[in-house]
């Protein structure tokens, strides 16, 4: 899924606040957001809230796919006991792993390869038993297979690409409104 192509269907309407909705379409569905008429009149806040909502949609829609792929890579490589996993609004950093046992991970990875997301599932998880960088934690992410110092070079690119396309993505919704 190419998070950034998903078409947005922009509804203004005599109404208080903004709501956004997946509706069947081709493809993968567009999006249809209904905002109040008067933030036309405020196209960098209405772009801002456009933006808000709509990465918001895009963790609850794949949090349940998120949540078992934990879980599966959890069972396979550590059976460690966790809280929750979620995507969170997350610019700098890709995951993160709480003293509450709970993984975060950044919206950026929503529609991401498969192997950037598993490696970034299985650091915070690795998280949950070192909460450093020491080597043995380092140890211990060894035992998944992944290279951390090849993965990281290919987050670090997937991170770059990311952000033009958000750049392209926000300044076309805001010569739109
Ligand atoms: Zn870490």
């Amino acid at each position: 899924m190419d998070v950034f192509q998903i078409p947005l269907i922009l509804v203004p309407e005599d109404r208080k606040t903004i709501q956004i909705k997946l509706v069947a379409g081709a493809g993968e569905g567009d999006c249809r957001i209904k905002f109040p008429a008067i933030w036309l009149k405020r196209k960098k806040y209405l772009v801002l809230m456009i933006d808000k909502v709509y990465w918001h949609l895009l963790a609850q829609y794949h949090t349940a796919e998120l949540q078992s792929h934990t879980a599966e890579l959890n069972r396979l490589y550590f059976k460690f006991n966790y809280n929750d996993v979620r995507y969170h609004r997350q610019f700098r950093r890709w995951g993160s792993c709480s003293s509450l046992r709970n993984i975060n991970l950044s919206h950026r990875l929503i529609g991401s390869p498969r192997q950037l997301q598993d490696y970034v599932i299985l650091h915070e998880l690795a998280h949950l038993q070192h909460l450093n960088h020491g080597k043995e934690f380092w140890d211990l992410v060894a035992t998944t297979g992944f290279i951390p110092k090849t993965i990281r070079k290919e987050i670090e690119i997937y991170g770059r690409d990311w952000q033009n396309s958000y750049y392209q993505w926000y300044h076309q919704i805001l010569k739109s409104v």
